[in-house]
Parts: structure tokens; sequence; C-alpha cells
């Protein structure tokens, strides 16, 4: 079964405002097992909209609309459904009634437009709205069509417990279960080779995959008649998809890398520290979000300058004036230093060039050492990332977690 979406109003075709009430409605969507198929944002135009109701019908089993339902002019979606679908608009006194009561408890006089708000469509079943004025309908047709108030508070209220009952009755039963893999240290272009020939045999489970800043989702979803064949099914496609991915896989629960690193460093009882210069403090940022991160992480050293590289980390002036700040000595002297001062178990160090110009570095931009010093020996690993100076230093903070999260798993053995 699939839904779909029209936001209505002009102002969501402007830059200042997003249509955000689809975005819940899909969630709460998915959840029932249905899939939403198409999504429209229409101004507030009678006829574009109910254009839009009948084409939307005319595919789909499900049509949802937002906004649209106030008092003034602009509101026209109960004129456009009812456009649609060739009913008429009835007048009902009991809904004016209660629009008025509610500006009474609030020492107010319903103004005349909000009469316009106790029309309902023909043979439509009312939805009655706790927080506005807005009544909702629930119109049933080849389909069912949906009209929803745009204040993001009243339509959640409304939807929650007025639609989620109804469609739980018209949507068959079902039971659907995920499978999320989050992986790092792959380019998403070579993960998807590496396993679609495994995903693409199968329409159940739908795998979709998310990336972004050296972060990549794997999501398998099952969608079957008990709860027990949805996880046969994922345990069947997933177990391939796993093993050709192996160690890449950082989480299995949705955790992001530095949850998952965190909980590696205190099970080995073991600290780290940082000390950051192309980064200027996000990798401590990253590993200090996680609620706990105390039991853990000692600190750092944002050293951006090279003297503040030789004054706070002690790193050697010659070392630095021979190879640059932007070379694996460099990393490698940061690190050991930041590790001897704090006396954590491990430090990681990060240099690199940011851009997005080379400045007097000979590296190009995008190049970025990693130093992990530990308790036997000091490491730098290199990588060249492409890209925006965002893009290259939040490529940077992941990788400089993966190399400790490998690291630890070489310890855990
Ligand atoms: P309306 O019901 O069209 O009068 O919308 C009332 C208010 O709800 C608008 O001014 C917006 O602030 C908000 N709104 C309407 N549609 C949406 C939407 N799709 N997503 C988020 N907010 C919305
Ligand atoms: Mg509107």
């Amino acid at each position: 079964m699939n839904a779909e979406i029209i936001a209505a109003g002009s102002e969501l075709l402007t830059a200042e405002r997003v249509d955000t009430n689809s975005l819940y409605l899909t969630a709460e969507l998915n959840n029932l097992g249905v899939e939403v198929t198409a999504k429209a944002v229409i101004g507030d135009d009678r006829d574009r909209l109910a254009e839009a109701v009948r084409a939307a019908l005319s595919r789909s089993a499900i049509v949802i609309l937002s906004g649209g339902l106030g008092p003034t002019e602009d509101d026209v979606t109960r004129e456009a459904v009812a456009l649609a679908l060739d009913r008429k608009l009835v007048f009902h006194p009991e809904i004016a009634a209660q629009i008025e009561a509610r500006f009474a408890r609030m020492k107010r006089k319903m103004v005349e437009v909000n009469r316009r708000q106790a029309f309902v469509i023909e043979g439509a079943d009312v939805l009655p709205n706790d927080r506005g004025t807005a009544p909702g309908q629930w119109v049933e047709e080849s389909g069912v069509v949906i009209l929803l108030p745009g204040p993001p508070h009243e339509l959640k209220a409304m939807f929650e417990r007025q639609c989620l009952p109804r469609l739980r009755r018209l949507v068959p039963d079902h039971s659907i279960r995920t499978l999320l893999l989050r992986v790092t240290g792959m380019p998403e272009s070579d993960l998807d080779q590496l396993i679609s020939p495994v995903y693409k045999k199968y329409l159940n489970p739908v795998t979709t995959i998310l990336a972004g800043n050296g972060d990549i989702q794997v999501h398998l979803r099952a969608r079957c008649a008990s709860v027990g064949e949805a996880e046969a099914l994922l345990a069947e496609v997933g177990a391939p998809i796993e093993a050709l991915l192996g160690d890449k896989i950082y989480s299995r629960n949705g955790d992001p890398l530095e949850v998952v690193v965190g909980e590696m460093l205190h099970k080995a009882h073991a600290t780290v520290a940082v000390a950051e210069s192309l980064t200027g403090g996000m990798l401590g940022e990253r590993f200090t979000t996680v609620p706990g991160s105390s039991r853990y992480f000692l600190g750092g050293f944002l050293t951006y300058s090279n003297a503040m590289k030789v004054e706070l980390l002690g790193v050697d002036p010659q070392l630095l004036a021979h190879f640059g700040a932007v070379s694996p000595e460099t990393a490698e002297a940061m690190a050991a230093g930041a590790r001897r001062l704090t006396k954590a178990t491990y430090a990681l160090a990060v240099t690199g060039v940011a851009g997005p110009e080379s400045g007097e570095d000979a590296a190009p931009v995008g190049t970025v050492y990693v130093a992990l010093a530990d308790p036997e020996k000091t490491v730098a690993v290199h990588r060249q990332f492409l890209g925006d100076r965002t893009r290259i230093r939040m490529f940077t903070t992941q990788m400089a977690l993966d190399v400790l999260r490998r690291r630890l798993m070489g310890r855990a053995g």
C-alpha cells in the first residue's frame, strides 16, 4: 500500500519556510508499512491543488494534505478537495458553535471568516482539533483523502489521535524489521559495487544507502506477514552483506563512531587525548558529545600554529622546519607529545591542508595525516581527501576515530 503527501501553502514555496509536516507523516506512514511514493508542495491555488489531489488519488491508496484549513481566503484545501472529488461542501452549525466556544474561552469573539472552517466535504468524517480551530477531514473515495491542519503541533496531535487508529484498520497486517549497518573507511561507490550483487536480487527487503562525510549507512527494510519472517529474511540477506563489508562495519545499532570508540575505550579501561591542527577542536568535540566521555577522554591541544606545536606539545622546531607542519613526522611528534603530557593510553594527532589554498606548505589541499601514539609505538597514516574545507575536516575526524577503533579492535583480539 502506498501514500502521497501534498503540502499546501504558498509560504512553503519561498526560501523562508520548509515543509516539515511531510517528514513527520512519512516516518509515521513508514512505521505502518506504507511507502510514500510521491510528495508535492503546492501554493494556495484551488485549481492546482484539486489537480494534484486527482492525480495522487489515481495512483495511491492514501492521500494526505497538510495546511490550507485556516479561516482566510487563501486557505483553499477544503474547496480544492471538494472540487477534485466532485462533492459539495456542507455547513456544520455544530462545528461553528465549537469554534465560537473556543474563542469564548480565550475571551474573544469569533470573527465571521472563521465560519469557513465549519464547512465539511459531503460524506467526510470530521477529525476534531483539540489544539486549534480548524477540524481535519477524513474522506473515503477510491482511496482515502485526509485533510490535516498546517501548524505542526496541531497536525501531529490530530494524526496520532484520529488518523493512526483508522489507518491501522485500513492497512493490511504486516511486520517491518530493519537492519542498519554503519560503515566507514570506504567510498560509497566501492561499497555499492561490493554489496549490490547481493541486495539487487531482492525487492524485499528494500535496501537504501545513505552516505556523507566518510560515513555510510546501509538500511535493509524487510516487510513480511510476521516478525519471525521479517527477521529471517533480514538474516538471509544481511549475512552475506556483513561478510563482504567485514570490519568496515563499525555499528549495527545506529550508534555513531564516537560512541562506538568511546565504548571500546571504556571497556579497555583506556584513555585518550588529542592534538589537533587541521580540525581545530572538532575531534575533541566529537569525543565529548557522548555522555560519560569523561571516563576516557582526558583533553586535547588545539595547536594551529607551528609555534604552538612547539610550545604546547614539545614538537622539535628543527623537525618542523625540515619536514613541514603537514607531514607524518610532525603528526607523530604531536601525538607523542600529547600522550607524554597527558599520560593517556592513546593520543591522536591530526594535521593537514583543509584549503581552499594550500599556502606555503607544498602538500596539496586535502592532504591529511593522522598519528596514533600508544604504549608501544607511534604511527602516522596518510590520506588524500577531495572536496571543500568542511568536508575535508569532517572526513578527518572520521578517519582519526577509525584509526583508533582499528587499533582497539586489534587489542581486543
Ligand atoms: P495553514 O493551515 O495553511 O494556515 O498553515 C498554518 C501554519 O502552519 C503556516 O503558517 C505554517 O507556519 C505552518 N505550516 C503549514 N504547512 C506546513 C508544513 N507542510 N510544514 C511545516 N509547517 C507548516
Ligand atoms: Mg496556509
